[in-house]
């Protein structure tokens, strides 16, 4: 039909001719791939099942001067109202594997789950990532994070990781990591691409180790809001001090723009009740930001990644 028919850019016909069994899929709702349930429209998202792949969709980005974001489970993520313009990539089924190097080396792909990368560990008598059992993040997402929970972090148990980048592969060692609190040496360096991380952990006896996952998830569900979406933690632990008290403290708990809400079970968290949008969190964000700094003289920092345009 006249006037309907949409035309295929000449990197996308190329791209599809040099990769024909890439998943390629245009304005897809991002609420949809973000456990916020927020976000507009990524105008393409690419599910790459491999590094072959996952390097040529790099390339037509770079040669065609196209936006480029490289997301994980979309759990740390605050994707706003009018989308990711450019290529969005996921990485698909193709970066999910486990294996085992020596006694106590362990490796994951960066598209796997943190949990089942530690329920992996588990099965294989292998202690070190019970922290990372009730982090919703991938591999990847969870080593440019530096996450961690309940005393353990990914610093404590990262070797080194695997990487792609337009000008081809690397390796990078713990120290070129950078690991601290919350942070990496991969937020400097966009162009890297985890695809596989390194760990050395403990022997240990797969029976305690479970325990000690299932105690810390039962402390997660007792403390946290697991049943309404989110983006986790939203804001970084000030120095000596914790976002939630703070937020608390300030008479904040509950606190609400349209749909967005500060967590009533804790208020470190900030929920979505049902239709929030970015516009509304990022008005809550700066909101409790003002009125946290004018009560305790501390500017709270999010600790969630805004991606995308303004809607
Ligand atoms: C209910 C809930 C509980 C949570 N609890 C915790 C917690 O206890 N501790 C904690 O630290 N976090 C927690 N989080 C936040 C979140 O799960 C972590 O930050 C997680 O590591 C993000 O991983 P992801 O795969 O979802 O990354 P995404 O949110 O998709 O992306 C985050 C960033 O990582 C980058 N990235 C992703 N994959 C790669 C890759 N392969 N190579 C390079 N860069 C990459 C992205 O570009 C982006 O900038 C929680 C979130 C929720 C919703």
């Amino acid at each position: 039909m006249r006037g309907t028919e949409t035309v295929t850019p000449a990197w996308l016909k190329e791209l599809k001719e040099k990769a024909p069994g890439l998943l390629i899929r245009e304005n897809v709702m991002m609420k949809n791939h973000t456990t916020f349930r927020i976000g507009g429209p990524a105008e393409y998202l690419i599910e790459p099942v491999s590094e072959q792949e996952l390097s040529l969709v790099r390339q037509a980005a770079a040669q065609n001067g196209l936006p480029f974001f490289l997301m994980g489970n979309g759990s740390n993520l605050l994707v706003l109202d009018g989308g990711i313009p450019g290529i969005t990539v996921r990485l698909g089924k193709g970066f999910s594997a486990f294996g085992q190097t020596g006694p106590a080396g362990f490796w994951a792909q960066a598209g796997a789950l943190l949990s089942e990368a530690a329920r992996k560990a588990q099965q294989e008598g292998l202690s070190g990532l019970a922290f990372a059992a009730g982090i919703p993040g991938t591999v990847g997402g969870g080593l440019y994070m530096n996450a961690g929970a309940y005393g353990g972090e990914m610093a404590q148990v990262v070797t080194g990781a695997d990487a792609v980048s337009p000008s081809g592969p690397a390796h990078l060692n713990r120290e070129e990591l950078r690991l601290s609190y919350r942070h990496s040496a991969l937020m400097e360096k966009p162009e890297l691409m985890v695809t596989k991380v390194y760990f050395d952990l403990q022997p240990g006896d797969p029976e305690e180790i479970k325990r000690q996952m299932e105690d810390l998830q039962a402390r997660r569900r007792e403390k946290q809001p697991l049943t309404l979406p989110s983006a986790g933690s939203f804001f970084k632990r000030p120095q000596g001090d914790y976002a939630a008290r703070l937020i608390e403290a300030a008479g904040l708990k509950g606190f609400r723009v349209g749909d967005a809400a500060v967590s009533e079970k804790h208020a470190g968290f900030v929920v979505n009740l049902g239709e929030a949008t970015a516009r509304q969190v990022l008005e809550l964000m700066r909101r409790v930001q003002e009125r946290v700094y004018q009560a305790s003289g501390i500017l709270l920092e999010p600790e969630v990644k805004m991606v995308g345009v303004d809607g």
